[in-house]
């Protein structure tokens, strides 16, 4: 999403080199693999005006496995999606792995409902339910430069997602309201193929 943030953006972790680490039995692809180790600080964002860059914007995004979310490709893609979102000239609140090349559900979001509003990752994210006022309001998107519109959007969401630690694994749900709310449904609508220019009420450049 590509709001211009009015807040200090949080410092993220800084890069974990990923060579010679054993990543046995996780469903990274081999694409995905050179997308991640090749990237060194941050991912080619892609935009709609490219028409390969679109076809993967209009991808279904598949889940990942615990195994997956154990794994250092999955950390190191987490990093990779926040210092892409931080590092934009637009200086995005949410990113979807859709936006790195990646048909993969997961989204980094700027928690303007937490304390310090952290960005946080969210690995197989979904919405559960859309409740509250619908409100229209303006939204960007990295992957569309220049422009901007007007979308309507839900004010309390429960979204899901998956947690792993350690020996540990569930799934979490979260009640979200507001703007927050807002970053929620236009990441998740890019693990659609979605584009928030679908849905706008009105778009302006
Ligand atoms: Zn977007």
């Amino acid at each position: 999403m590509g709001y211009r943030s009015l807040y200090t953006a949080t410092i993220v972790a800084i890069a974990i080199s990923i060579a010679g680490c054993r990543e046995q039995g996780t469903s990274f692809t081999d694409l995905e693999k050179a997308l991640i180790t090749d990237s060194e600080r941050i991912m080619r964002v892609l935009t709609v005006d490219n028409e390969a860059d679109l076809q993967v914007l209009r991808d279904s995004s598949t889940e990942f496995t615990d195994a997956d979310l154990r794994s250092e490709y999955f950390s190191r893609l987490s990093e990779l999606m926040v210092t892409t979102m931080q590092d934009s000239p637009q200086e995005g609140v949410g990113i979807a792995a859709p936006q790195v090349g990646l048909s993969r559900r997961v989204v980094a979001v700027q928690r303007f409902d937490k304390t310090g509003e952290p960005v946080e990752v969210y690995p197989n994210l979904r919405i559960e339910s859309l409740g509250g006022e619908l409100k229209p309001g303006y939204e960007g998107c990295l992957s569309v430069p220049g422009q901007y519109g007007i979308v309507s959007r839900y004010q309390e969401i429960i979204i899901s997602y998956r947690e792993v630690k350690e020996d540990k694994a569930g799934t979490i749900r979260d009640t979200v309201r507001g703007y927050t709310a807002v970053i929620f449904q236009h990441e998740a609508d890019h693990l659609d193929g979605l584009i928030y220019t679908d849905k706008a009420d009105s778009l302006l450049f």
